[in-house]
């Protein structure tokens, strides 16, 4: 499948082969849209320009083998994943989205891809009750796949289409699964890594093994919509952090969503704050850092120190920090076709599994929210965005708010860069690493 065979959608076809060509290709893409969109064609057609040995005039060739077998979906280095259900196989075999690949196919084939999850259960023969999910053993499978070498291709690429069909049952795994991606592209060289119980909470303290300052600590507040992440997902930024600060980075394992809703994780950024506190640091030589949901989590931690009286932490860095719940920002439709990682439809979803029926203005949630923000006395704050986020308004307002409070504030915009882009193995991954060191540095 070309890009040529798509209708419509140039402008993100445009964005996409751009993104190829210049060599910044995202681990992870989420391409949605209503039913008949094309999201999937969308998808097979840029996992075909992917691996095109002869991509030409923002297109893939079509003719090369790599395309041919693309286009048969039949590539070695691209999977897919959709949900199927165990209709029509023997009980107790494991049914996973491979068993079904001839149905798919045809499917496909017969459609161009714009189908619907009614039109694909119907070709299963599920009739009306029935429908397919995404199982458990099928995320313990992308990761076995994605952690093998690519056969012949430049990427190895996996499709999972309708991925919201993974049942609740299936968080725990996919929790699980993140934890391992964690451990897989973590920079653990030179690294020590120490596992530790606060309370009942699992925290990590990740240090340099060579000999280096001792004095001042980074509280990392790790993100995923306060329904994910975990000590495993919090190796990547903290390794990142230890390395390019020299400082002990403290990560904590907060309690997640839906299960613990607001205000566990709040509770918990507590627990992790007064640990430190009992180690003997002192507030100011502690740099709270947080990104995504983190930096809420690092805000609204901050608030309610300041609001206890107590004294704040010396330093705040921020990275894509979610600060206004109400979703308000323009950026949220003005960036919402740009923005790879991040939809509206997520945002909301995140925002009712953590705070279900409570007050999206309350400062607990939306430390931004103009009636509630007020940042008088909080730390030098450094906020690093993408400008092709949906959430760069919650940093551009958090900056203006912080300066009308006179807080000494620095906004740091990376173009073209989407949500938590200091995570990725890129370039602009390591110049905002460094810059957060060089910020520390200045305070
Ligand atoms: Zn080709």
């Amino acid at each position: 499948m070309r890009f040529a065979d798509i209708t419509g959608q140039r402008d993100l076809v445009r964005h996409l082969t751009e993104g190829v060509d210049r060599g910044r290709v995202s681990h992870a893409q989420l391409f949605t849209g209503a039913a008949g969109t094309g999201a999937l064609p969308l998808a097979i057609a840029y996992a075909q320009y992917l691996n095109c040995t002869d991509r030409h005039d923002g297109d893939s060739c079509g003719r090369c083998p790599s395309c041919v077998q693309t286009a048969a979906l039949a590539h070695p280095d691209v999977h897919f994943v959709f949900p199927v259900n165990k209709q029509g196989k023997k009980s107790g075999e494991t049914i996973l989205s491979g068993s079904f690949m001839p149905e798919w196919r045809e499917m496909v084939a017969a459609t161009g891809g714009y189908f619907s999850l009614q039109q694909w259960y119907d070709r299963l023969d599920l009739g009306r009750t029935l429908r397919g999910m995404i199982s458990a053993r099928e995320a313990d499978e992308i990761i076995r796949s994605l952690s093998f070498k690519s056969f012949e291709s430049e990427y190895k690429i996996t499709i999972i289409w309708q991925p919201e069909t993974m049942t609740e049952e299936e968080l725990e795994h996919q929790r699980r699964n993140q934890e391992i991606l964690g451990r897989l592209t973590a920079p653990m060289a030179g690294m020590e890594y120490e596992e530790l119980s606060i309370g009942t909470m699992p925290a990590a303290w990740t240090r340099l093994k060579a000999p280096h300052g001792e004095r001042r600590v980074i509280l990392y507040c790790h993100g995923g919509g306060y329904t994910s992440g975990n000590l495993g997902y919090s190796r990547v930024l903290s390794s990142k952090l230890a390395h390019a600060t020299g400082y002990d980075v403290l990560s904590f394992e907060y309690r997640l969503a839906p299960e613990f809703p607001y205000p566990a994780a709040v509770e918990d950024a507590l627990r992790a704050w007064d640990h430190l506190m009992l180690l003997g640091y002192g507030a100011r030589d502690v740099v709270l850092a947080g990104d995504s949901a983190g930096g809420n989590l690092a805000l609204v931690l901050c608030n309610r120190l300041k609001t206890a009286g107590r004294k704040l932490p010396g330093t705040l860095i921020l990275m894509s920090p979610w600060t206004d719940m109400t979703m308000s920002g323009q950026s949220y439709t003005e960036r919402a076709e740009i923005d790879p990682m991040l939809t509206p439809e997520y945002i909301e979803a995140v925002r009712l599994a953590y705070a279900a029926g409570q007050n999206y203005r309350s400062s607990d949630l939306s430390p931004l929210y103009p009636l509630f923000a007020d940042f008088t006395g909080f730390p030098p704050t450094l906020i690093q965005v993408g400008d092709h986020e949906i959430l760069y308004s919650d940093s551009e307002q958090l900056y203006q708010a912080m300066k009308r409070a006179n807080v000494p504030c620095r906004l740091q915009v990376s173009e073209g860069m989407w949500h938590v882009f200091q995570m990725f193995p890129i370039r602009k991954a390591s110049v905002a690493i460094e810059n957060i060191a060089r910020f520390l540095l200045e305070q």
